[in-house]
């Protein structure tokens, strides 16, 4: 019999890990769906989606038996070999995209870490060493390595971690003209979210994307769009870019890739990919059997009719609920994002008062986001039923009151 585990709470926290996050008081020890319950058997409704990860909600049945079955086969060869699952879920990610060639790794920071490797790589064999300027955007957040921080364009996040990597240009977000000039051929990648998430759940407009497209290929730089929140269906799209109508030259996805088990895919075209050879970039766990498994599980569910078509309507009625609290309270100055994922910036009375929020909605009872000090995020799961977000909703209109009564 296994001994007795032992006993741990939030004060756990304070004692053992490094403190980089402030987390919620209660601790969650299950999920089923869009519910959880904390250790002392309250029950929540997630608005949060483990930030945009359990696409399918908590232990969605099909992912639990691929992951089961897995496990009772193989875990793990490293890349010394290559395995079934992720043979499997790189010809499913080509199929349903523009993409002929993947990378497997096991973060979205990877991902990217791969993506803007592979663009400066590219530039250098192809064209020249020069070649290596990479154009950013303010706000931006594509992880925390060291040059995925640098590329992002929130210094806050890099300042004192210096010295960093060169030749990376930050410019305000939906500026084509900004854009334009610093645009040159010593330039190798534009690296864009479809929808900054982390920034503050801002779409791009579609002549920003467009545009971004054409002064790539102008000068022979390549298109890195990053859909480590914005992939797996989470607009209503597998991917968002699609939206857009145009093609990426390199994409990264993970957050919703495995449903909640950490796996991350950098997707190239084979001309991008095949200046890497044997050697010169790898990871031990990419591509690891179980992550491969469970993600090839859950893009068969998500690229699917019923719930991609689903994501619209789910957006409306969270939309219309927030504009109903927002008919009451006037906290919120524009509510905006595409999909499930879903921003309310708050009115300057508000400013800064996006955490305030979260903790407000957790006493009822309710998970939820914010991205930046000034706006509320949601990204629950695809599959959340209208009930849920009803549920939801009148928790964050009871949740509010009490802040405003406060
Ligand atoms: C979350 C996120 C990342 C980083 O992913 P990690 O898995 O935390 O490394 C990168 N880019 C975007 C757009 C993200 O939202």
């Amino acid at each position: 019999m296994a001994a007795e585990k032992m006993a741990v709470t939030r004060e756990t926290f304070d004692e053992v890990i490094v403190p980089v996050y402030a987390p919620a008081q209660c601790v969650p020890v299950k999920g089923k769906g869009s519910r959880l319950w904390d250790q002392q058997g309250n029950e929540y409704i997630d608005f949060a989606g483990g930030i945009a990860v359990t696409a399918l909600g908590h232990c969605h049945p099909a992912l639990v038996a691929a992951l089961h079955a897995q496990s009772e086969a193989l875990w793990h060869v490293s890349n010394v070999f290559t395995n079934e699952p992720a043979l499997r879920l790189a010809t499913r990610l080509t199929q349903a995209t523009f993409a002929d060639r993947v990378f497997f790794a096991n973060s979205g920071a990877e991902a990217n870490e791969a993506a803007f490797k592979l663009a400066r790589y590219y530039a250098s064999n192809i064209h020249s060493p020069y070649k290596s300027k990479i154009i950013a955007f303010h706000h931006g957040f594509h992880g925390r390595t060291l040059f995925t921080v640098s590329v992002g364009g929130q210094p806050k996040y890099s300042d004192g971690f210096g010295p960093k990597p060169a030749d990376i240009v930050h410019v305000p977000f939906n500026d084509l003209d900004a854009v334009r000039a610093v645009m040159d051929d010593h330039t190798c990648a534009v690296v864009v979210e479809p929808i900054q998430g982390e920034g503050g759940v801002t779409p791009a407009t579609p002549a920003f994307m467009q545009g971004l497209r054409a002064l790539c290929d102008a000068h022979q730089a390549l298109l890195v769009v990053d859909e480590v929140q914005s992939g797996m269906g989470r607009t209503g799209k597998l991917f968002a870019h699609e939206h857009y109508g145009i093609q990426p030259d390199i994409l990264t996805t993970a957050k919703a890739l495995g449903g909640g088990f950490p796996v991350s895919a950098m997707l190239t075209t084979h001309a991008i990919a095949q200046v890497m050879a044997p050697g010169t970039h790898g990871t031990t766990y990419g591509g690891n059997p179980l992550a491969c498994a469970v993600a090839e599980a859950a893009l068969d569910l998500i690229n699917t009719p019923e719930v991609l078509q689903g994501v619209s309507a789910r957006h409306h009625q969270f939309v219309e609920a927030l504009q109903a609290i927002n008919a009451r309270f006037g906290l919120f100055s524009e509510i905006r994002g595409m999909g499930l994922l879903i921003g309310a910036e708050l009115t300057p009375a508000w400013a800064g008062k996006a955490r305030d929020l979260l903790n407000a909605a957790t006493a009822e009872r309710l998970m939820i986001l914010n991205a930046g000090p000034n706006v509320l995020r949601l990204a629950p799961s695809l599959v959340i039923t209208p009930q849920e977000i009803a549920e939801g909703m009148a928790r964050l209109e009871t949740a509010i009151g009490k802040l405003v009564a406060a």
